[in-house]
């Protein structure tokens, strides 16, 4: 007894300075703000509390910094987790397949909330499902190793060179103009569908909005263009001249930033489709275009009031070739060059 006790008086002064600089890189990490959250159970939704300080020690030597880390069970294999976003209600689902239900009462989220507004989370049917809400319209980065899944939400603009945001310009109780039994917006929908298809393809992140929703007003489109950090908002359109009825050609309004390049898509529009090229309008700028703080081209496909013109864009052959055409210019002439 006597002689563990002189033990412990005699500590070598290093150790003293060793317990030091532990404790003040524990309270420099603290003060950083890398809280360390934790599910208090699964029956409580979006509950999370200050872990301990042992454990907050512990995760933030293992863990990636800037990433959410959801722990997984050692037999849980990437091919086990999906990952699902809606965008426009700004939330993100991790889907982890057979994870027994007791693991995450004992494993629980830590690390960086960061662009993360809350995190929501249930066990059914062998499926645990994390859901975080974004504070803005985010992509998720991941990272797969064995015994945990990191999450981080970034903006679209940062994981991918060509964003773009496509407004199907009418839609839903609003058919645009209707001539000759054509509705404007069956061409304009149909042409921002394939769109977004091709885009995507060619690995631009697209989000499409048709205005069949209620919710897609003006405000709203240009807002999802100004939160994601659109390289283009593009909306589409068909012209109309109902004094004449002979006008015809492919037009554009654009905000003053992507004027030049709205020129060089009318261009490449008319030449593949085989049309006039009216150019940039005069027109001054209205609606969605008015409002959005993003590069914005208005793009008037066709003029639908000329007969010819309107059979033409409503057919599958102008709209596929349109569309074709939009995908070929965004991909040459909207790329950005580097990640900044
Ligand atoms: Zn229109």
């Amino acid at each position: 007894m006597n002689k563990d006790k002189k033990k412990i008086q005699g500590l070598p002064a290093f150790l003293s300075v060793m317990v030091f600089v532990i404790v003040a890189a524990l309270l420099f990490f603290i003060y950083r703000g890398d809280i360390t959250v934790m599910a208090e159970s699964r029956a409580e939704k979006g509950a999370f509390n200050r872990n301990n300080e042992d454990e907050m020690v512990s995760e933030l030597i293992s863990d990636r910094s800037g990433y959410l880390r959801i722990p997984l069970p050692d037999t849980a294999e990437e091919s086990d987790i999906t990952v699902r976003d809606e965008p426009f209600k700004k939330l993100i689902f991790v889907r982890i397949n057979g994870v027994d239900e007791d693991y995450y009462k004992d494993n629980f989220l830590s690390g960086d909330m960061t662009g993360i507004k809350d995190v929501r989370y249930g066990y059914q049917d062998g499926v645990f499902t994390v859901e975080l809400e974004t504070e803005k319209i985010r992509v998720p980065v991941t990272e797969y190793v064995r015994g945990g899944y990191f999450i981080k939400v970034a903006s679209p603009a940062k994981s991918y060179d060509r964003v773009v945001v496509i407004d199907s310009g009418h839609g839903g109780d609003d058919p645009g103009s209707v001539v000759y039994g054509i509705e404007e917006k069956k061409i304009t929908e149909n042409v921002a569908l394939k769109l977004r298809d091709k885009l995507t393809s060619k690995g631009a992140k697209v989000y499409l909005i048709l205005r069949d929703d209620p919710v897609a007003t003006d405000e709203y489109i240009a807002g999802i263009a100004d939160e994601t950090d659109a390289d283009v908002l593009l909306t589409l359109h068909t012209g109309a001249d109902a004094n004449t009825r002979i006008t015809k050609g492919v037009s554009a309004k654009a905000t003053f930033d992507i004027k030049e390049k709205a020129k060089i898509l009318t261009r490449m529009l008319s030449e593949a489709c085989d049309q006039k090229d009216l150019g940039l309008s005069n027109e001054r700028l209205s609606g969605v275009a008015e409002i959005t703080a993003s590069p914005c081209i208005w793009l008037k496909l066709g003029v639908i009031t000329n007969k010819e013109e309107a059979l033409k864009m409503d057919s599958e052959e102008y709209q596929e070739k349109a569309a074709d055409t939009i995908t070929e210019f965004i991909d040459k002439e909207l790329r950005r060059e580097e990640n900044e």
